[in-house]
């Protein structure tokens, strides 16, 4: 925190349904809620918003706490961790709530309704025939004391409604957006108890959010249009709303849709939209940290790397822009290959191995083990952008030389060269591969280029038939690295192999 700064530690929640995947507008709320709760030296809390069941996803809820933690988001309480106010999963709370609602409905803040989907069905009907907007008539709102007597009495399934006031307006305050008004009679009465008993949103989140304390909602956008009814609520109870901040959308790449649950093609390229779908594509966590703090926010007109700590010292409400802004996707591969060189090699080496093992059939342990890959991890350190790429660049050094079919014989043609001067090429270099010593990348590449000399061929044409001949691929690591990841005896059976091949061309084409 800035010296000058008199903040309070903030109480910030982030408060997800577990309805699906966690996604990049999703992460971008808790980040930024933790950005501020760290700010201020103050408390981010994780809960689990899960009253409306129908939707609930059994899988959402650990997709989401590995998406947090992947990211570094710690929480200081949450549904695993528990803490002061605990639970904190919303289904777990019913009889919190159900205290709170009675004193709701003697105050006149709230009635009990007993209408039938049936008849709110017809009701809908009749409001689309008349071109109506859809919306709840307020029937038993109107009851008389008798007629609400005769229905309790029988038992019905009833649900229970927020009275909102039928004239005049409700203003809030959005920290970011200032203050907005809306006329009540735009406002529905929202169901705060559903028949079953269980909570809305609207009811859970307020009560939660006082009880727990709350100072300060970050959200997205899309809920803004709750947050009259919210204030509604928090007035009714006579309770001080925390400060409300809602965040800017996150557009697709066109800038059209909005992004949100699934991956988008834009001009052919594809947009990942999911966490767990960054993760398995090899973003570093600090790199898309970095990213998602400048959606929305800005550290700086300049500098656009920045850490954790950095992040955490200058985060600040105010700064936040309501606008909604595109993804620069771009940017988040620039800076993930920034993060990818940033990193030793031993560390890069621990990060690849997720995505070599199912790649190259391994376990985690025997690519640990593997010494090739501390010689060929530096050598991709300043080739990829993101981890996933790691298995084309590497898949060569991991197959039998056996193997490598050379099905395209001009992989192991050099330019301009013929099968024959081809062969001769790797024939002479494979006197230098089996006597070189010591077999090291700057002792090899010194004889190969006297040889190419001798030969009278241009280095860059002479280098091919044994990158072709090593690899089977076109592109590769550096030549002279990648032979000595490999060691002498591997790469003599690749390039033997090779030249058997160049021979027997030969041998057919005359
Ligand atoms: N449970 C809501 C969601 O799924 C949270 C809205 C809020 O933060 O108030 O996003």
């Amino acid at each position: 925190m800035t010296t000058a700064e008199t903040t309070k530690p903030a109480r910030v929640r982030f408060a997800p349904s577990p309805t699906g995947y966690l996604h990049l507008g999703g992460l971008r709320t808790a980040l930024f809620d933790w950005l501020y709760a760290r700010h201020t030296d103050g408390q981010f809390i994780l809960r689990i918003e899960d009253t409306d069941q129908k939707r609930y996803n059994p899988e959402s809820l650990d997709d989401l706490m590995r998406g947090l933690r992947w990211l570094g988001l710690d929480w200081d309480e949450g549904p695993d961790i528990g803490g002061p106010y605990a639970p904190y999963i919303q289904s777990e709370r019913k009889e919190i709530y159900a205290q709170y609602i009675d004193p709701l409905i003697e105050s006149g803040h709230a009635y009990r309704c007993y209408c039938t989907p049936e008849r709110l069905e017809a009701v809908r009907e009749e409001q689309r025939q008349r071109n109506q907007p859809p919306g709840y008539d307020r029937h038993c709102r109107h009851l008389s004391p008798a007629e609400r007597e005769a229905l309790a009495a029988q038992n019905l399934p009833s649900v229970v409604r927020l009275a909102v006031p039928e004239t005049g307006s409700t203003t809030f305050t959005d920290l970011i957006r200032g203050e907005i008004s809306t006329d009540n009679r735009q406002l529905q009465d929202a169901v705060l108890v559903k028949s079953d008993g269980m909570p809305t949103y609207h009811f859970a989140v307020v009560v939660d959010d006082y009880l727990m304390k709350i100072t300060h909602v970050l959200r997205g956008q899309e809920w803004l249009a709750s947050a009259p009814l919210h204030k509604l609520l928090f007035d009714a109870f006579g309770w001080e709303a925390p400060v409300l901040v809602h965040l800017p959308i996150i557009l697709d790449p066109s800038g059209k849709g909005k992004m949100s649950k699934r991956k988008v093609i834009v001009a052919g390229k594809e947009y990942l939209a999911l966490v767990h779908e960054f993760m398995e594509a090899g973003y570093l966590p600090d790199a898309l940290f970095n990213f998602l703090t400048n959606v929305g926010w800005s550290y700086d007109a300049e500098q656009e790397v920045f850490s954790r700590e950095e992040a955490i010292d200058r985060f600040d409400l105010n700064d936040i822009n309501p606008s909604p802004a595109a993804l620069p996707y771009d940017k988040l591969d620039w800076l993930n290959g920034l993060y990818i060189r940033a990193l030793t090699p031993a560390a890069l080496k621990e990060a690849v191995i997720p995505f070599l093992g199912g790649a190259f059939n391994r376990t985690a342990a025997e690519l640990r083990a593997d010494q090739r890959l501390d010689h060929l991890i530096p050598l991709i350190q300043e080739r990829i952008k993101r981890l996933d790429e790691a298995p084309q660049w590497l898949d060569w050094a991991f197959v039998d030389a056996d193997a490598i079919r050379y099905d395209d014989l001009n992989l192991l043609l050099g330019k301009k060269l013929d099968a024959d001067t081809s062969a001769q090429v790797l024939e002479r270099g494979v006197d230098v591969l089996q006597t070189a010593d010591p077999f090291t990348a700057a002792a090899l590449q010194d004889s190969f280029r006297q040889l190419a000399e001798e030969m009278g061929i241009k280095a860059g044409s002479f280098f091919g038939p044994f990158r072709g001949a090593l690899t089977g691929k076109q592109v590769s690591p550096p030549l002279f690295e990648s032979m000595e990841a490999l060691g002498r005896e591997e790469v003599l059976r690749r390039m033997n192999n090779a030249i058997r091949i160049l021979r027997q061309e030969v041998a057919a084409s005359v």
